[in-house]
């Protein structure tokens, strides 16, 4: 089934697939396991030998079939040569980067990213690693002044969590691997159904190193499971294993199996997600008391002509900003009077989500411009028609 030339739609439904290895049966089964049994001392012995070798059995914590599965259709769908599955999202990121620095290193991380990957990358000061945030519309040259002798890693998301900056990422990966500085994307907005970070235009050398991903999200995408991958390059695939084994870092086989059992529809979901998403921003971008819409998919986005180029579609998750006239009050009146989007966290799943945004409290100076309150919205699959109705009584609450 590993056939790179097949279109995207007929990957998802076969990548990493091996039903003649499951008694013919068209998905695994879940292997919830700790202990694995050897036939006898050699082949113990033999597996302990080399525990980055996959295949035998070993110890649940070392991953399972079903995780196997799981990982092995993920590798395909971005171009990697192996993936590592973790409990989250974020544990996914904070292995993959622990996998790599060193007392003394400095790492470049976007000043756009996901809060928490940020407030993990401030506490790693305390294990003497500098963290310097960069702005993320930076393009190559403007990275290279900033990498330095002791630089490590560059961290990247794109777009940017909640104001939604795309990122120029071939640039930046080329300028890194020239300097030998490794590079990590998260790609959990755009999933490898519109992005391939690690697969590139130009060949291996324009790709990052590593992608992460929340599959959380839109991978597993039904907000049933909390559950982070790591995809890595031939080349970084060691060091991040290694990383994954000391810190004791898996995943249930049950995430495992809705993780991949999720991956079977991400082409027909993601397609969805892309109409809709596009088409609610657009109209929002039009309604009384909206600023702007941050959706890199809308032509007058500054991030346009880069998704462009770089992507084939847009996730069902954007911001709005709302005119710098409306206080706190009115914002949580206008998302008290929304019924159909849910309140909520995280993003990724079938259903509408709002949640209000505050970059303005931990970004650089002049990285974000916006002024007004900011609200993020996730486009579900509900009638456009019920989700307008929705939104035009909460702009209304909004206004009164
Ligand atoms: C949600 C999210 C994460 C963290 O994922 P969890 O599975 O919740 O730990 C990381 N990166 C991005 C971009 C996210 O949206």
């Amino acid at each position: 089934m590993n056939d790179p030339t097949n279109s995207p739609e007929t990957r998802f439904v076969h990548a990493g697939s091996d039903p003649a290895r499951q008694g013919g049966y068209v998905n695994p089964p879940v292997y919830r396991a700790s202990t694995a049994l050897y036939r006898d001392t050699a082949e113990m012995a033999a597996s302990q030998a080399d525990p980055l070798k996959r295949g035998t059995p070993v110890y649940g914590r070392f991953g399972t079939p079903t995780g196997r599965a799981f990982e092995q259709a993920l590798t395909e769908l971005e171009g990697g040569h192996a993936s590592v599955l973790t409990c989250s999202g974020l544990s996914a990121i904070t292995t993959a980067i622990l996998a790599y620095v060193r007392a003394g290193d400095h790492i470049l991380v976007s000043d756009s990213v996901y809060l928490p990957t940020r407030k993990f990358c401030d506490s790693l000061a305390a294990l003497g690693v500098e963290t310097e945030y960069y702005d993320p519309r930076a393009g190559g040259a403007a990275i290279e002044d900033l990498i330095r002798p002791r630089t490590r890693l560059l961290y990247l998301e794109s777009p940017g969590s909640t104001t939604f900056e795309v990122q120029d990422v071939p640039a930046l990966t080329t300028a890194c691997r020239a300097r030998g500085v490794t590079t990590i994307a998260d790609n959990t907005w755009a999933t490898p159904a519109f992005f391939r970070p690690m697969a590139l235009g130009g060949g291996a050398d324009a790709g990052v190193d590593v992608v992460v991903h929340s599959a959380t999200k839109y991978l597993t995408g039904h907000a049933d499971s909390i559950l982070g991958a790591i995809v890595c390059s031939q080349e970084s695939y060691p060091t991040v294993r290694a990383a994954a084994i000391r810190l004791g870092q898996c995943a249930g086989a049950d995430d495992a199996y809705l993780g991949l059992r999720g991956l079977r529809t991400l082409g027909v979901r993601m397609a969805r997600h892309h109409e809709q998403g596009l088409e609610l921003a657009r109209w929002t971008a039009g309604q009384e008391g909206v600023a702007a819409v941050l959706h890199p998919g809308l032509p007058g986005d500054p991030g346009h002509a880069l998704w462009r180029r770089d992507f084939t579609g847009a996730a069902g998750l954007f911001g709005v900003e709302l005119h710098p006239d409306f206080g706190r009050a009115a914002v949580d009146a206008m998302l008290d009077r929304l019924r159909l989007f849910g309140l909520g966290h995280s993003y990724g799943g079938y259903e509408s989500l709002v949640v209000p945004a505050d970059p303005v409290s931990h970004r650089l100076p002049g990285t974000w411009a916006g002024r007004g309150p900011l609200i993020r919205v996730h486009v579900g699959f509900e009638s456009l028609t019920d989700l307008k109705e929705d939104l035009s009584a909460a702009f209304e609450a909004l206004r009164c």
